[in-house]
């Protein structure tokens, strides 16, 4: 009978055809005594973002069937790329369990972000997207920023029943659950597990909370509207950001455009000399110009000196947003790219990203 293998990091079952697949472990790699799959190896020693597929079906299939047990559901999103992030479709199938929605990577907004403006544009957000959240709360995994706070919550809206950890990829879910680990264990450490998830080839990982509840950390379910994966993992280095963003002031005056690299263009129509502020990665490099000659710029200087992408081949082409800002101060976001604040109010402005990554307003947040 022919051997079956999980990967030690992730519990999915390993396989040695499919690259792109869940669980591809090189045929080299089955003599370790730890095996690894390709995704869990790469993002623990390189920080890289492998794209891998988890069928449509076996999510639902993995949705619903959360949908029928009595449970408390986290969802965890990126706040830098909150609709690149989000897990469609949540409400509809978990049913009636509660879910309790946290944002993570708050470490990298500038100090002065109001937290309750952005946790109450995130549960706005959520409503318009068809999720009502028991609570908002926000963390930063990788700095240990409130990670109590949500244990507590898990611990207090949980009430003794079942915790399913659910996100899609790159959100910080297993950063956050190792550090849930170091919460919940105690000194002689929990055994972790994992279980076959019913009709899938998926597996969940079992954290046991204490005797009677469990945790269980689901798959990363791949959303293509996130930004990650319309660039290259290098060029996702460059417009990710690694630590505090130092915004960037820009005195405009209408007909004048930035470009975002080559990744978003920003117009500015009409409304008056007016200062902007870029809240972009500190290595996104920001090009301003005269809007007239915005298009030929773009034309000649995509993927040179407009750049991240560094090679735009493949990448769909920009869309074109219009929004006119009336109230005071709002941002422009570029879901996974950052955002614009506009100062003041009156301003029309023709913003542009790649197809698939979302452009929104939003009350600033600073
Ligand atoms: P998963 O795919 O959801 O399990 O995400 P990971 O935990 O592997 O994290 C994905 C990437 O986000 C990694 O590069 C992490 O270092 C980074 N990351 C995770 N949590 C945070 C955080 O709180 N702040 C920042 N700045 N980066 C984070």
């Amino acid at each position: 009978m022919k051997e079956t293998y999980t990967c030690a990091g992730c519990g999915v079952p390993v396989q040695t055809e499919d690259k792109q697949a869940l669980g591809y472990v090189p045929k080299s790699a089955l003599n370790r005594d730890v095996i690894i799959c390709q995704r869990c190896f790469r993002l623990k020693h390189y920080n890289e973002i492998p794209d891998v597929s988890l069928s449509d079906d076996d999510f639902l299939k993995l949705l619903s069937q959360i949908g029928q047990t009595d449970a408390l559901v986290v969802k965890i999103v990126d706040i830098f790329d909150f609709n690149g992030s989000w897990v469609p479709g949540l409400q509809r199938f978990v049913g009636q369990n509660d879910i309790l929605l946290v944002g993570n990577k708050v470490d990298l907004l500038p100090k002065s972000t109001n937290q309750n403006k952005l946790k109450n544009w995130m549960r706005h957000s959520a409503k318009e997207l068809g999720l009502r959240p028991i609570d908002v709360l926000l963390m930063s995994a990788e700095k240990s920023i409130g990670i109590s706070e949500v244990a507590n919550a898990i611990e207090r809206y949980s009430d003794g029943r079942d915790v399913y950890i659910v996100g899609s990829t790159n959100v910080g879910k297993s950063t956050f659950i190792n550090q849930l680990i170091k919460h919940f264990g105690d000194d002689e450490g929990i055994t972790i597990t994992t279980s076959q998830f019913p009709g899938t080839t998926l597996n969940f990982i079992d954290i046991p909370l204490n005797e009677d509840q469990t945790l269980y950390d689901t798959p990363g379910v791949v959303n293509q509207h996130q930004a990650a994966h319309f660039i290259s993992p290098d060029d996702y280095k460059k417009v990710f950001p690694k630590k505090e963003i130092k915004p960037k002031v820009f005195q405009l005056n209408e007909e004048q455009t930035l470009f975002l690299g080559g990744l978003a263009r920003f117009d500015y129509i009409s409304g008056g000399r007016r200062s902007v502020v870029c809240y972009v990665s500190n290595e996104m490099y920001i090009h301003r110009t005269k809007s007239e000659n915005a298009d030929q710029l773009f034309e000649s200087q995509y993927g040179k000196l407009l750049s991240p992408p560094s090679d735009p081949k493949g990448l769909p082409e920009l869309r074109r947003y219009d929004f006119t800002v009336k109230e005071n101060d709002m941002d422009i976001v570029f879901s996974g790219l950052g955002w614009v604040t506009v100062k003041g109010t009156g301003a029309k402005i023709q913003a542009y990203a790649p197809e698939g990554i979302g452009v929104l307003i939003r009350p600033s947040i600073i």
